[in-house]
């Protein structure tokens, strides 16, 4: 039988054998949330939902570097004595506007399932993403978010935790994104699940860590003039082979959309 190999392969024919084709491997799209598909930080966003939308200054004060995971936890229960409602709550936080173009690409995403599966790895939480996506409508894009875990109480206080412990000292103690991906990509393998190519999403310090482990092949998309496209540069400019993934910064998720369109085609 004659046809176009990369056909083929996306089809899950029989030989003559009557041996299942191997499919065409998936590319795993990586994304941080806040300043990469939000155009915002929702842990700042919230603060809108507070009386006054602003936090005393003991409050502010008591932030410690490092432990911003433990320091949000404190404005949320501040949050919920003042009686902030929940769901005053997640309408704040449903009108966090959302980055150029990232509707778009989620749209994408979501219409791609057989060729792209999509993890969000963020330091946000839980349910603010949640709330987020939902509005949106753009959540089936999205098979696994990674982050801070949150809960409301039967008072109506939010709280959040700390999403692992880690031994990286790179990164903030409730979260090394590069371990995250590591540990997915691990439990994807044992279900026989491959990439063929992981394309990382992001613009902070902490998207760094993982994307220094991409291997060739791999696309690393920083957010043209945030810290991780910096970081990036100077990496790089110290060692040009720092880094073996190919670097595509971008402005707007129209451009990624683009990129994608062709990888998987
Ligand atoms: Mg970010
Ligand atoms: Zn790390």
């Amino acid at each position: 039988m004659l046809c176009d190999v990369g056909k083929c392969r996306s089809q899950k024919s029989n030989n003559s054998l009557g041996l299942p084709l191997q499919r065409r491997m998936k590319t795993l799209v990586v994304f941080d949330f806040d300043h990469t598909i939000v155009d915002d930080n929702s842990d700042t966003w919230v603060l809108r939902s507070a009386p006054e939308q602003t936090l005393p200054d003991w409050l502010k004060k008591s932030y410690q570097k490092g432990l911003w995971t433990e320091y949000m936890a404190r404005v949320l229960t501040y949050i919920g004595e003042q009686s902030v409602r929940p769901e005053h709550m997640r309408a704040v936080m449903e009108s966090i506007p959302f980055t150029d173009g990232m509707l778009e690409l989620l749209t994408f995403i979501s219409e791609n399932k057989k060729d792209i599966d999509c993890i969000i790895i963020s330091d946000s939480n839980s349910v603010f993403i949640d709330w987020v996506l939902h509005a949106s409508g753009v959540k089936s894009a999205v098979d696994d978010v990674f982050t801070n875990p949150a809960s409301i109480d039967a008072r109506g206080y939010m709280s959040v935790r700390c999403f692992h412990a880690h031994d990286c000292q790179q990164c903030p103690v409730n979260m090394c994104k590069r371990r995250v991906l590591q540990d997915f990509r691990e439990k994807q393998a044992k279900a026989d699940v491959h990439y063929e190519r992981i394309c990382y999403i992001g613009d902070g310090g902490n998207d760094f860590c993982p994307v220094r482990e991409l291997k060739e092949g791999d696309i690393a998309m920083p957010r043209k003039g945030f810290t991780l496209e910096k970081l990036l540069r100077k990496a790089i400019s110290e060692d040009s082979d720092a880094l073996h993934a190919k670097i595509m910064p971008w402005t707007s998720g129209n451009e990624i959309l683009r990129e994608l369109t062709a990888l998987i085609e």
